[in-house]
């Protein structure tokens, strides 16, 4: 309903911008190129979008602060954030429910990053809402392989490499003046991603094999990266009510002697798992998919995969009891 006027200002900034940014010149190290309107669905994405474009500027996050992709609904402001955008950067029509009509109605130009990663068992209906039923649970004990159709792929460095690859070359297409800029931001960004990969592989080495357990399926990249040993995941919506079944298996996972630590999400009801009876020697951690206090600048995404990694560390390496 707004197009025809959004489309019509979207040519006028672009051509106005195209002018401005063909009569300016760039030296060696500068890299800001954020002439470009950038839209992305959920903020990890614009902490590794800024990377390519050298500023966090110009780029609209759709999911905001403390909410969840999962259940977020969107508003008439974010459809014209998506209109005004000359790059729509989401995961997917299965991750992102809420945008799946949205994008390829509003949006100019769209980068899913979830096309991006060939994944396992990607018949992908899991992030649709109507699929995950209150209280689901998924863990090795209760006979699900807790891995597939996780499209949460930005939590592996390695596939954010594959992604920021496409990211700089939408943004090349869409500009072609700042390729150079786009072409050594991203250079850059990966080889120091590199090094927080090697990093976060050395620090988790001696962990590794400490069982723990995540409050939904959000983390299967970022172990099977590092080959942790994720036991299972709680998929617990606020107020759900759990079947006799599903409490008797929480309730023997936490017992059994395998699982080191339970974390936590900002997003969720993080009291749910303090109505079991769990282990006393069972640590809590809380891992934020969503880089929710991660503060942008240069290095955001590294600081936060960083911090992911820490996080983790901290809680099964001092978590006591044998290998
Ligand atoms: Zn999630």
């Amino acid at each position: 309903m707004f197009s025809l006027k959004t489309i019509d200002i979207r040519q006028l900034v672009l051509c106005c911008s195209l002018l401005f940014y063909a009569t300016t010149v760039y030296s060696g190290a500068a890299v800001d190129a954020s002439n470009l309107r950038v839209a992305v669905s959920i903020k990890p994405l614009k902490l590794i979008a800024s990377e390519i474009l050298g500023s966090h500027d110009d780029i609209a996050v759709i999911v905001g602060a403390a909410q969840s992709p999962h259940d977020y609904a969107l508003k008439m402001s974010d459809i014209r954030s998506i209109q005004r955008a000359d790059l729509m950067i989401w995961v997917g029509p299965h991750f992102e429910s809420f945008l799946a009509k949205i994008i390829p109605k509003h949006a100019a130009t769209a980068l899913t990053v979830g096309d991006l990663i060939k994944l396992p068992n990607t018949a992908n209906d899991r992030h649709n809402p109507a699929h995950e039923s209150a209280g689901e649970i998924h863990s090795k004990h209760a006979g699900h392989h807790p891995f597939e159709r996780d499209l949460h792929v930005w939590l592996n460095p390695y596939y954010v490499e594959t992604i920021a690859l496409a990211m700089r070359d939408k943004l090349i297409t869409l500009n072609p003046d700042k390729a150079a800029i786009f072409a050594n931001n991203t250079k850059r960004f990966i080889g120091t991603l590199r090094s927080v990969d090697n990093y976060i592989g050395t620090k988790l080495e001696p962990v590794k094999s400490k069982g723990f357990y995540v409050y939904h399926d959000a983390y299967s990249h970022f172990v099977e990266r590092y080959g942790l040993n994720q036991v299972g995941a709680f998929k617990v919506l606020p107020n759900a009510a759990l079947s006799l079944k599903q409490l008797s298996d929480i309730k023997n996972t936490l017992q059994d002697g395998e699982v080191y630590c339970i974390f936590e999400e900002p997003q969720f009801d993080n009291q749910f798992v303090r109505r079991f009876d769990v282990a006393a020697d069972i640590r809590f951690g809380r891992l934020d998919p969503l880089a929710t206090n991660i503060a942008y600048g240069p290095g955001a995404y590294q600081l936060f995969i960083k911090g992911f990694a820490d996080t983790i560390y901290q809680c099964l390496g001092s978590s006591g009891g044998t290998e």
